[in-house]
């Protein structure tokens, strides 16, 4: 009988496949760090449809980051069921099992659920009419249900103590299956709890979806730096840090370019973060001066009193650092005024509400 220390750690590990049983079809997508494909996996009764990763082998440290991956995608399975894509465990390919693109080292499985991210969706003239139809769901409510659906994975994982860390639209699944959206990519995906995939000083985020503070945590508290890695950052660290409201900003940058047409390309996206700064991250300013959104870009926000605006407002605040009296250094809201607002407090916003109502008659 094994020890239930290491019967634990093979369980964290999730199903092993092995390389006879997998064929690699078609290219499904490419980020800076993998490489992403349709496959088969032969499971027995029959094929089933997979989506196949490696790490891209010249990125360097690939084997340890597709490990981290691994062991988050497990955690993360379980704790956000159904707002992530569905992982199904991994392959550990040798090098004379290797053929064509099933190439040397560890791949990791997922149930195809469908081809297409919501970037895919943004980068159509009629996109936000081809999301509602592939969601199902009424076209005047499609920007509420995919940022709530958004939201409520990202609520899931943070209950979880995980920080995605790399919330966008090219990170987030239709779900042809569930019709919903899903995250997926969660190789910067940090687990606070027991430091998995955390290391405080390091940036491998998109600076186009970053917070302007840039880090889950305040960097320069070298005691809070050491917590995290030797044993996990404890409730009352993350009660006082907030380090999820990293993916809160993300998100509403997402509900922005779910709006607004003319941020959804990276050199449209970029002006607004400079117009942004320059307005003090103060979006009713900022709206006065830009000329990337008129009224009728904005209207989707404006409607029923502003309640998108407000969502988006409250989503998109900035963090300063304060050091305390006791040398503590935190994130706080910027000049006395609130705090960017959680995912929890922004599924209860009600700019969601008929899109929670819709889920909710359809037993989601
Ligand atoms: P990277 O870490 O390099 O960004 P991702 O995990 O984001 O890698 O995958 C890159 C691309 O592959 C995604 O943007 C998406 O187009 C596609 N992709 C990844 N996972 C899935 C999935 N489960 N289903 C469908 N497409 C996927
Ligand atoms: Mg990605």
């Amino acid at each position: 009988r094994r020890a239930p220390a290491v019967l634990a750690q093979l369980q964290a590990r999730g199903r092993s496949f092995s390389a006879e049983h997998i064929a690699v079809r078609r290219v499904l997508g490419e980020g800076s760090y993998g490489q992403v494909f349709e496959g088969t996996l032969d499971v027995g009764a029959g094929n089933e449809r997979v989506v196949l990763k490696r790490v891209k082998s010249r990125v360097q440290g690939a084997d340890e980051m597709v490990q981290m991956e691994h062991l988050i995608n497990v955690y993360a399975s379980k704790a956000a069921r159904g707002s992530i894509a569905e992982f199904m465990g991994f392959c550990e390919v040798e090098r004379q099992q290797a053929n064509g693109n099933l190439t040397p080292g560890l791949w990791l499985v997922w149930r195809y659920e469908g081809a297409n991210t919501l970037a895919f969706y943004l980068r159509r003239r009629d996109g936000l009419r081809a999301l509602a139809r592939d969601l199902d769901v009424p076209e005047d409510l499609v920007i509420p249900v995919a940022l709530r659906q958004v939201l409520t994975g990202l609520a899931a994982l943070h209950q979880a103590g995980l920080v995605h860390r790399d919330v966008k639209p090219l990170n987030i699944i239709v779900s042809e299956r569930d019709k919903r959206l899903k995250l997926i990519d969660l190789g910067a995906c940090a687990d606070l709890r027991s430091g998995t995939n955390f290391t405080p000083d390091e940036s491998i985020l998109d600076p186009l979806y970053c917070p302007p503070e840039q880090y889950v945590l305040p960097t320069d508290s070298p005691h809070l730096a050491k917590s995290v890695i030797a044993q996990a950052i404890s409730p009352v660290l993350w009660a006082r840090h907030k380090p999820d409201r990293f993916d809160t900003w993300s998100a509403g940058i997402t509900l922005l370019c779910l709006a607004v047409p003319s941020l959804r390309t990276p050199r449209g996206l970029a002006q607004f973060l400079k117009e942004f700064e320059r307005s003090n991250y103060d979006l009713d300013e900022w709206r006065g001066r830009t000329r990337l959104a008129g009224p009728r870009d904005l209207a989707p926000l404006d409607a029923d009193g502003g309640a998108g605006w407000q969502l988006a407002e409250a989503l998109l605040r900035p963090r300063s650092v304060e050091i305390g009296d006791d040398g503590s250094v935190s994130f706080i809201g910027s000049g006395g005024a609130p705090q960017r607002i959680s995912a929890t407090e922004a599924l209860r916003h009600r700019f969601l509400k008929r899109a929670a109502q819709l889920e909710k008659e359809r037993g989601w």
